[in-house]
């Protein structure tokens, strides 16, 4: 998903600096541009350690696993910097 994002993102910025239309090489690019996390091992073999972290719903805020297991509910508001917002 992230991937898409910044596809999109490189597409509006280069929208912006070329308004008659992209140059063949950047649009080439951008309909090649990787979109999933399987196509960039492809190309880029490297060794790496994804962590998946939950996100809750109403605050966003991001919780790793904790041996393998995420929280059932958010714990945001127990922090110190959470009573200052
Ligand atoms: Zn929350």
């Amino acid at each position: 998903m992230a991937l898409k994002f910044h596809r999109a993102l490189l597409g509006l910025a280069f929208s912006h600096i070329y308004p008659n239309g992209l140059p063949m090489a950047i649009s080439n690019t951008l309909k090649h541009f990787p979109v999933m996390m399987t196509t960039l091992h492809k190309w880029f073999p490297i060794s790496s350690q994804f962590i998946t972290f939950a996100a809750c719903p109403s605050c966003c805020w991001l919780y790793a696993p904790q041996n393998g297991v995420y929280p059932v509910t958010c714990t945001w508001d127990d922090f110190e910097v959470a009573k200052s917002k």
